[in-house]
């Protein structure tokens, strides 16, 4: 019997749960950890900022999810990661102390590395959390005329709900009649002319800027936020009287101090998302140290990589599945310039860029689906 350890209640380590409990058979056991009771999905937290969804509709139980799928669920927090003794240390929850595991899935996302930019965690909304959500929902309330100022810090790596909120907002204001008492610019850190690495994706995100009137400032690296103002390492400052912004992104604390991380925190793994240098412990997901934006779809693939890759180590076989790194994502714009992309992230192919009113839609209907197929 193999007891294998899950890290980790979000996309990542859901579906590498549903993964393996699929793949082994009764006998070995499954256990899932997680210091929040509930899944958020994510990806749908700017339309609950704008009062287009409730958090029911966006969130589940996984002590529930779990049970059905004969995974076991505790509820606690993760303090430390002991690789050389297979143990795990838990803290505040319903087990304290150490939990040992034959194989190990760490899925514990990335952590918000908010006192990286002066004045931030005091000034600043963001959109990262189901709280954060809501708070930026109540100030969108009281918002009526001034400066609203959209973007992301210096190694935020997610752009998503940057122009989400952006094209949201713009939306927001237009059905109220108050678009011309504001004005909407999104910051980022990034060379203007390149987005997602890719230029074909910048033009049609400019584009799509440009017919909501938003502003676009590139190469706005953001070090610190006061009351009313933020300004970059390069001497540029701005005026708010509405902050949205993206946090510095590092790998989580778990794991700090291993020798299994790069400089920011990522875990380094192999295409097998096997961790480099430790025996049974695999990562998925926002926590890992591959290039380019973070995105669910990377942590979902991952994950089923690793379950099967799991899944043939109990069964006395080598690692033989991988992961590939590719890019997918819809923008919605609410609109007829809502973006799908793809773009491979390690190859030189050209992006695939596609755009119309569907892509809002298929969006819609995706999340739906996957919240009633994994809920
Ligand atoms: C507003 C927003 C919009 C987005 N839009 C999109 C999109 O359109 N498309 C897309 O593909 N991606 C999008 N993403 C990104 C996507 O949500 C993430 O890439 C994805 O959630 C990463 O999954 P993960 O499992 O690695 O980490 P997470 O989803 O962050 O899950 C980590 C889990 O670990 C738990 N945890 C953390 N630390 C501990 C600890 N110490 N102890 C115990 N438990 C812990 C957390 O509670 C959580 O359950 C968006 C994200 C946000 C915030």
């Amino acid at each position: 019997m193999a007891n294998v350890l899950i890290l980790g209640g979000g996309f990542g380590g859901v579906i590498a749960a549903e993964s393996l409990a699929r793949q082994l058979s009764k006998e070995h056991q499954i256990t899932l950890v997680s210091h929040n009771s509930q899944f958020i999905f994510y990806p749908e937290l700017v339309r609950l900022a704008f009062g287009k969804c409730k958090p029911t509709d966006i969130s589940f139980e996984l002590r529930e999810a779990m049970l059905d799928r004969r995974v076991r669920f505790i509820q606690a927090e993760v303090a430390r990661i002991k690789p050389n003794s297979r143990r795990v240390v838990l803290t505040n929850g319903e087990v304290e102390g150490e939990l040992p595991y034959d194989y190990l899935i760490f899925a514990l996302g990335r952590r918000l590395a908010t006192e990286r930019i002066t004045g931030f965690y005091e000034h600043s909304h963001n959109l990262l959390t189901l709280d954060g959500a809501l708070k930026f929902r109540e100030a969108l309330r009281g918002f009526h005329e001034g400066s609203a100022v959209i973007g992301q810090c210096p190694e935020a790596r997610l752009p998503v709900p940057v122009y989400e909120t952006a094209f949201a907002l713009a939306r927001w204001l237009e059905e109220r009649g108050e678009k011309d008492r504001v004005k909407i610019t999104v910051v980022s850190p990034d060379a203007a002319d390149v987005e997602f690495g890719d230029t074909k994706i910048a033009r049609a995100l400019r584009k799509a800027l440009a017919e909501h009137h938003i502003e676009y400032r590139a190469d706005f690296p953001i070090d610190t936020v006061t009351p009313g103002a933020i300004t970059t390492s390069n001497g540029h400052a701005i005026n708010y009287s509405l902050l949205m912004l993206l946090p510095p992104f590092r790998g989580p604390g778990a794991v700090r101090g291993l020798g299994i991380t790069d400089e920011e925190g990522f875990i380094g793994v192999d295409r097998a998302m096997r961790v480099q240098g430790v025996e049974r412990m695999y990562a998925v997901g926002d926590c890992v140290n591959f290039g380019g934006p973070k995105l669910g779809h990377m942590a979902v693939h991952q994950a089923e990589v690793a379950a099967a890759n799991v899944a043939l180590e109990i069964a006395g076989f080598d690692p033989a599945s991988r992961y590939n790194h590719d890019m997918m994502m819809v923008i919605d714009e609410g609109g007829e310039d809502s973006i799908y992309l793809h773009k491979g992230w390690w190859d030189d192919e050209p992006a695939i860029v596609r755009q119309g009113r569907f892509w809002s839609w298929a969006k819609r209907v995706h999340d739906k689906y996957w919240l009633a197929t994994h809920s």
